[in-house]
């Protein structure tokens, strides 16, 4: 059987230059960048070249990048690290409705420990205005935490602008870029941005290593303490093999960034057209234009049909989509980022997310499109509302 894998958004396969690259770190260049002989100076040598790629995707400077564990640490050290160091300033937090839960359960726990928060809303594309930016912001305003591009519908935010807003304000600014990371263009000068969390494992580098921008100037209270690493800001012996791997595949995604996105935007295109041909009472989630979502990203929702059933039916037939209900982890929610957007329950639950990636072919896309209508239709079958709808359809075009 075919296997198709179409949910780089939840992770992508370690690219093979950057595990031959980290292999060396395992089993020869083993030492620890802290220790003074030759071992530890290879180490250390490696450690900083990567964090020079990192830097370079961002647009910043070297000193500015510190590493850690992914994007939900870097998360963590960003928000947490700046209530701290404002703490005199004020209590006052604002994030958006469609944030990762990385931000939005960190800023959920402030909020319950003394900070007040405002969550900003988005528009029926995901989208978030600068005015209800500029609107939520008060004078004991600490910190806005808003992400770049979504990671269920692919919206990419006004950054710059929003930026530009909290630069004017002296608010701190923190950007959640892990999804546009390596795959759409960055500068966080231009940007305005203070901090930027970005991740590994989403740009075809290992798992558990992730990085924060932090501007020159501004100051976070580390969550870690211990050995002094990364400059006190997080303590701990390096991840050296994987900040190496992360490294490499940054220098990867800036070579293959430009081409990537239009041949992933291309693939996408094509399912979606699909989608829409063979497939009735369908609704594209997110932006409705290409130019606000990011390349390789696709959410529809397939009316009558739970997410659920459609994805194992999906896996069934060897493809790996995602839904946006998080049934995983115990309940039966739909997205909150689909909710926020105004989608009813059940057209969220009826979410499907397909994110292309390096691998991804012609040849994916006709096979989904071969399977996914047969298993829609063979799902629609025992939906007796899909039934309605089509009787309520065919009586309406009688009536015309
Ligand atoms: C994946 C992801 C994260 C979490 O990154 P990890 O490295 O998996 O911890 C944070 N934010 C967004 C938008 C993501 O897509």
């Amino acid at each position: 059987m075919r296997r198709v894998y179409l949910d780089h958004s939840a992770t992508t396969p370690v690219d093979p230059e950057v595990a031959k690259l980290m292999m060396t770190y395992y089993t020869e260049k083993y030492g620890n960048p802290s220790s003074v002989h030759s071992f530890g100076r290879d180490a250390k040598a490696a450690l900083e070249n990567a964090r020079e790629s990192v830097a370079k995707l961002l647009g910043a400077q070297p000193t500015e990048i510190t590493f850690t564990s992914g994007g939900t640490e870097a998360d963590n050290l960003a928000i947490f690290g700046v209530v701290e160091a404002q703490s005199k300033k004020g209590k006052h937090i604002i994030t958006s409705a469609v944030e990762h839960h990385g931000v939005l359960e960190a800023c959920e726990f402030l909020e319950k420990n003394g900070y007040e928060l405002t969550i900003v809303p988005v528009d029926e594309e995901g989208l978030i205005a600068v005015e209800d930016v500029a609107k939520a912001i008060r004078p004991d305003t600490i910190l806005i935490t808003i992400m770049h591009a979504n990671n269920e519908v692919g919206t990419i935010q006004p950054i710059a602008e929003i930026g530009k807003l909290a630069r004017d304000k002296g608010i701190v600014f923190h950007v959640d870029a892990v999804q546009s990371f390596g795959k759409i263009p960055i500068d966080v000068v231009a940007m305005n941005v203070d901090l930027m969390t970005v991740s590994s494992h989403k740009i075809y580098g290992p798992k558990g290593v992730g990085a924060l921008y932090i501007r020159k100037g501004i100051r976070i209270i580390p969550r870690i303490y211990g050995g002094g690493q990364e400059k006190k800001r997080r303590s701990g012996t390096e991840n050296t093999p994987g900040i190496i791997g992360f490294g490499k595949a940054c220098e990867l995604a800036a070579q293959r960034m430009e081409e990537e996105a239009v041949r992933e935007a291309k693939l996408r295109d094509k399912l979606l057209r699909g989608i829409v041909e063979k497939i009735d009472y369908v609704k594209l989630n997110g932006p409705q234009g290409g130019e606000k979502r990011l390349p390789g990203n696709l959410n529809v929702s397939i009316q009558f049909i739970e997410g659920e059933a459609l994805l194992l039916s999906l896996d069934m037939m060897g493809i790996a989509a995602s839904s946006g209900s998080a049934c995983t982890s115990g309940s039966l929610d739909p997205s909150h980022v689909l909710l926020a957007m105004g989608l009813s329950h059940e057209i969220a639950h009826g979410s499907l997310r397909f994110s292309f990636g390096a691998q991804n072919t012609e040849e994916d896309v006709d096979y989904v499109l071969e399977q996914l209508p047969k298993i829609v239709e063979r799902l629609r079958m025992m939906s007796p509302l899909y039934d309605q709808a089509k009787h309520s359809q065919c009586s309406r075009a009688k009536a015309q």
